[in-house]
């Protein structure tokens, strides 16, 4: 009976569109996160953490009732008091609740803000797109001056370049503003009239309902006729085309290539001006890294006082992706010391020596004794581990007061006193000491 019943037990997985990073390949995604720290803190932005669950009427509200991410792809459920919560779908909403509910807007001036974590989008699964993906983000509230959409896409041509995505291509466009927008809605829906026919069933609906996101329509048949409806920038008015002059200005000022793309066009109402993406080489010219733009009408939209903003989303599982593909990046892996003890009298010592090499930083391992007839194996852990040292501590060892210090990529063996060591092997590391 017993054995019937344990055979029964199948083993849980993980959820459908979810996924388990493991080591080493989380090493890969802490050194994309730290170098995206690195830069942007040099930039003065500064982490914000917000809770992953949101009241869902956040969402409705700022990603718009109407949108595919609110009424198919968002995890909404009802909480034991009934009230409607949602996982978070994106994070710029969160930032702008936080910065409304703190009063941040109190202290005046400009506020920089980052955050890295996960989002939850219930989407069709495929390749590369998940269901819980990773977003890092950086959004900057209080200015609507162009300096600042300036300032972070050049942040971002940094992060790029650190990252060793040399092969990144920034496309930027200019959706204007409450004035001017309207004014060319009323101009593209009149081209799509003449021309819709000839687009999809997507494209039909939205020619009415929301005209600029046929823009987004992937569909190839539809991509030529596309091209041929008006584009927004011919239709700005002095202030916005002035604002996009400047931000395009600045860009060839320090010499961050860009392409304008007249379809880079946002249909929500609070977007304005600025519009941009970035795409990699290393993922081919469909799939943006990270994209973001200005909407200066959310903090209104959500209650708060008018603060103009302006941000991007990068997709964290793109970017690793990316700079596996580049190689430009190596994650750190690997140990920087084996320690591999003999007889009792060496079990003191050797993990005395593995604690202070450990509190100096450098990593290491140690394991049970090793049989002095084994000792070939134990170094096989070491290169196993991919350490970069292994340390052999014997009875003897301890007794001459030397231990055998073995580099293992060169194989060479040195004797070395244990109070010399952490020096030794810190020199040895390039870590200073
Ligand atoms: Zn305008
Ligand atoms: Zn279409």
């Amino acid at each position: 009976m017993a054995e019937e019943a344990r055979k029964k037990i199948e083993p849980v997985r993980s959820v459908k569109g979810t996924r388990d990073l493991l080591p080493p390949a989380t090493g890969l995604w802490q050194r994309v996160e730290e170098e995206s720290r690195r830069v942007f803190e040099a930039y003065n932005f500064r982490e914000i953490r917000t809770p992953v669950l949101e009241e869902t009427a956040l969402f409705r509200r700022s990603v718009g009732a109407d949108t595919d991410i609110v009424t198919k792809e968002m995890y909404t459920f009802e909480d034991r008091d009934h009230e409607s919560l949602t996982l978070r779908p994106e994070a710029t909403a969160s930032v702008v609740r936080a910065y409304i509910e703190h009063g941040l807007f109190n202290d005046g001036g400009i506020h920089k803000l980052y955050y890295m974590g996960p989002m939850f989008r219930r989407e069709r699964p495929q390749k590369g797109r998940f269901r819980q993906f990773y977003q890092i983000g950086a959004e900057v509230l209080g200015s609507d001056h162009p300096s600042v959409d300036v300032e972070l896409l050049e942040m971002l041509a940094l992060l790029v370049e650190r990252l060793g995505l040399g092969n990144s291509t920034l496309l930027v466009n200019s959706v204007g503003c409450a004035r001017c927008r309207p004014e060319y809605v009323k101009v593209l829906k009149r081209a799509l009239e003449g021309v819709k026919s000839k687009l999809c069933a997507d494209c039909q609906r939205r020619a009415v309902t929301n005209p600029l996101r046929v823009f987004d329509c992937k569909v190839e048949a539809d991509q030529a006729t596309i091209a041929g409806l008006p584009r927004i920038l011919d239709y700005l008015d002095p202030e916005c085309r002035q604002h996009f002059e400047f931000v395009t200005a600045g860009l060839r000022d320090r010499s961050i290539a860009y392409t304008i793309e007249p379809r880079l066009v946002r249909g929500l109402d609070y977007y304005t001006r600025t519009t941009f993406e970035m795409t990699s080489g290393a993922l081919g010219a469909q799939n943006a890294l990270m994209g973001g733009g200005r909407y200066d009408g959310l903090a209104e939209m959500l209650g708060g006082p008018p603060t103009p903003g302006f941000g991007v989303a990068i997709g964290e599982d793109r970017l690793v992706l990316a700079v596996e593909e580049a190689g430009a990046l190596r994650a750190a892996v690997g140990l920087d010391a084996y320690i591999a003890w003999m007889g009792d009298g060496a079990y003191g010592p050797a993990t005395k020596l593995a604690r202070d090499l450990r509190r100096e930083g450098l990593s290491v391992e140690i394991r049970r004794p090793t049989d002095a007839a084994k000792l070939k194996k134990s170094l096989g852990v070491a290169s196993k581990l991919s350490a970069r040292y292994s340390i052999i501590i014997g009875e003897d060892e301890v007794a001459k007061g030397r231990y055998q210090v073995k580099d293992m990529t060169s194989g060479q063996q040195e004797e070395v006193e244990p109070a010399r060591l952490v020096a030794y092997l810190k020199v040895r590391m390039g870590t200073g000491g």
